[in-house]
This record gives structure tokens, sequence and C-alpha cells, in this order.
């Protein structure tokens, strides 16, 4: 069942970045159909902002965003939309940074990490299932029953190397 890995969004310089917002918004319609669940213009508009760069984005920044927009954003509007984005998988939140970034690989299982770029402030999202299920074993050794985990690693990326 498992398909091919995706392309995985690497936040090159570059690329053509449209494409990323364009497939995220693909791919969230697809799931919302899938799960009857409404697509409301907001969350569609959330989403949008939240992958406006590959950059985690903060909740004040998408309140100014939406400000002068006409689409019903008060706050508590806006963040029950990121929290339907969040429990649905096709956005993430960044805990250290209090930030939401997009979701690459949105309606699979997440087993996978963050590599977070002090530089430049792109997060690449990476999978990798080993490193959950090693924590995992060790929680539930320790009689833990683990609900979620975000790793989230922090350091300088290809680019900023250069
Ligand atoms: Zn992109
Ligand atoms: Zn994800
Ligand atoms: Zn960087």
């Amino acid at each position: 069942m498992k398909k091919p890995a995706k392309h995985a969004h690497a936040p090159d310089k570059g690329h053509d970045h449209d494409h990323c917002i364009e497939d995220a918004v693909i791919a969230a319609e697809k799931l919302c159909a899938q799960k009857g669940l409404r697509f409301t213009p907001l969350r569609k508009r959330v989403l949008e902002l939240v992958w406006s760069s590959h950059k985690p984005v903060g909740a004040y920044a998408l309140l100014d965003q939406l400000r002068d927009e006409e689409l019903g954003s008060a706050p508590p509007t806006v963040y029950r939309a990121l929290d339907f984005l969040i429990e649905n998988g096709l956005i993430h939140r960044i805990e250290r940074m209090n930030a939401f970034v997009g979701c690459s690989h949105p309606g699979e299982s997440h087993r996978g990490f963050f590599l977070i770029c002090g530089e430049c402030g792109n997060a690449e999202e990476l999978e990798s299932a080993g490193v959950a299920d090693t924590i995992a074993a060790s929680a539930t050794r320790r009689g833990f029953a683990a609900r979620d985990m975000t790793l989230e690693v922090t350091g300088t990326c290809a680019e900023c190397r250069k």
C-alpha cells in the first residue's frame, strides 16, 4: 500500500515554492473530501499562509496578515482553524518556536522529525520510523504510553553552510 516516498519538499533556494503551496492545498482538499470535513475559505487561507514559506510562522504573524482580509478572522476563529489543520495532519506546531509549519506528507502516519536551521529559519520535515520506534520502545520499557512526539533538531542547513 505504501506509495514511493514523495518529493520531500526540501526547502532548497530557488525551488518553485508556488508548487509547494499548490500541492499543499490540493492535498488538503483531497484529505478533507475523503474524511468528509469542510475545508472552509478561512481554513484554506490559514493553510496557504502557513505554507507561505518553509519557515515556521507564529500565530501573531498569521493574525496580522489575516486582519485585513474578510474571512471572519477574529483570533479565536483563526486558532480554531489552526487546531483543525493540526488535528488533520496538514500542519505541525514547532513547539520550541511556538510556530506552525506545513506538513510535507499530509495524510500519512507521522513518524518523522524536523531539522530546524538557526540561520535561515527553515524547518524541514523528514521521515524516519526507526527514530520514533526507538523512542517508543524506550517509553514502553518505562511503562509510559506515548501519544505524540515531535522531534525538533536545531542546527545549520546545507544551504546556509555553503
Ligand atoms: Zn517550497
Ligand atoms: Zn508532517
Ligand atoms: Zn538554513
